[in-house]
């Protein structure tokens, strides 16, 4: 007799075992930031290139949600220069499957448009702030909007918005010694505030080199000084986050170049190109476009990921200098 399937048999897995269960989906390459790690020049692509449309958005969504797939993350570039964002949350939100929508912005439009983004049904919201002294934040980002993002956040805050972080990217010089201001704020900030070391791309070597700091001596700090690590749920993303009975903020910890941090990956990437990217790191991503033209292709969509997955290698090989395809994060979406 034949046993009915458990939703675990639909997961996508590669062939070391690793289940995906969380989509991180970049709408479009164009920023309007010039941080000194991504894009120090500025955005130098095409802003008339095709982005995915909602539909074919939709139907990436519909197939990863059929494969298991509970949470995807809305990414860029800045996914706010899209003027249609607010109708692809609604879209992602709807997708049948799908039960957390998660945003990460530089927050150039976050205090004006977050209540249309949480009436959407926008879950999660992970904001870039690398510095809480606006003048170093203008000199990381090119940009002096920190007085906005901030009443931003306090507005996401405010409405309710499930899951709120701040990301800093730690910078040698320009903010690794600003731990105690961001930590001070954290007393009173009931967010979780995540601490990225600087990753090596294709256009950042010699940046990279200058400004990588590594988080451990960070790690070693917050346990000697009452931080607890918490349990990591399955969808988790990549942070390892600890807690403290007098701090309403969470820290997290994102070691990208630790032991094992491949070890818990469960994220695909799709680009605003609609690519498939197996890895951060990978190289030029794997065509999906052909199939997102109609619904009807859902089915064949499923079975080519499926397939493509059983070539997703078992590291990203960064810390052996190896960036693959990646010339920057803005690329496919960080
Ligand atoms: N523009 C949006 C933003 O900045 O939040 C979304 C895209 S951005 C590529 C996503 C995240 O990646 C940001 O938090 C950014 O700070 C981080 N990021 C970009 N380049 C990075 C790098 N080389 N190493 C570590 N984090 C990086
Ligand atoms: Fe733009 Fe985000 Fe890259 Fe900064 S990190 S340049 S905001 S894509």
């Amino acid at each position: 007799m034949l046993q009915d399937s458990s939703p675990e048999d639909s997961f996508l897995r590669d062939s070391f075992g690793r289940e995906f269960h969380y989509l991180r989906l970049s709408v479009t390459d164009v920023c309007n930031f010039r941080c000194t790690y991504c894009l120090p020049d500025g955005y130098q692509g095409r802003p008339d290139a095709a982005f995915l449309s909602l539909d074919e958005i939709r139907r990436v969504a519909a197939a990863f949600a059929a494969t298991g797939t509970g949470k995807v993350r809305i990414t860029g570039g800045e996914p706010s220069v899209r003027a249609d964002l607010t109708e692809i949350i609604a879209a992602v939100k709807a997708t049948p499957g799908i039960r957390t929508v998660a945003l990460t912005t530089n927050g150039y439009r976050l205090a004006e448009r977050i209540d249309d983004w949480a009436a959407a049904g926008l879950d999660a919201l992970n904001l870039s702030i690398d510095s809480l002294d606006p003048a170093v934040f203008a000199a990381i980002t090119g940009h002096s909007r920190l007085r906005d993002l901030l009443a931003g956040l306090d507005r996401a805050l405010a409405l309710g918005i499930p899951r709120v972080k701040v990301n800093a990217v730690l910078l040698r010089g320009q903010n690794d010694d600003q731990i105690d201001r961001f930590l001070d704020w954290l007393r009173g900030m009931p967010i979780t505030l995540r601490f990225i070391e600087l990753m090596q791309t294709g256009d950042n070597a010699e940046f990279f080199r200058r400004n990588h700091v590594s988080g451990e001596e960070l790690r070693r700090r917050l346990l000697a000084s009452g931080w607890s690590p918490v349990l990591r749920s399955r969808d988790a993303g990549p942070a390892q986050e600890f807690h403290h009975p007098d701090y309403q903020g969470r820290i997290g910890l994102i070691q990208p170049y630790g032991k094992d941090f491949c070890a818990t990956c469960n994220r695909l990437r799709v680009s605003a190109l609609g690519r498939l990217h197996l890895c951060l790191f990978s190289e030029q991503g794997i065509d999906l476009r052909h199939l997102l033209r109609a619904d009807e292709q859902r089915e064949e969509l499923i079975a080519f990921l499926r397939a493509r997955l059983a070539d997703k290698k078992v590291s990203h090989f960064l810390q052996d200098g190896f960036s693959g395809g990646t010339r920057h994060l803005a690329m496919i979406g960080g």
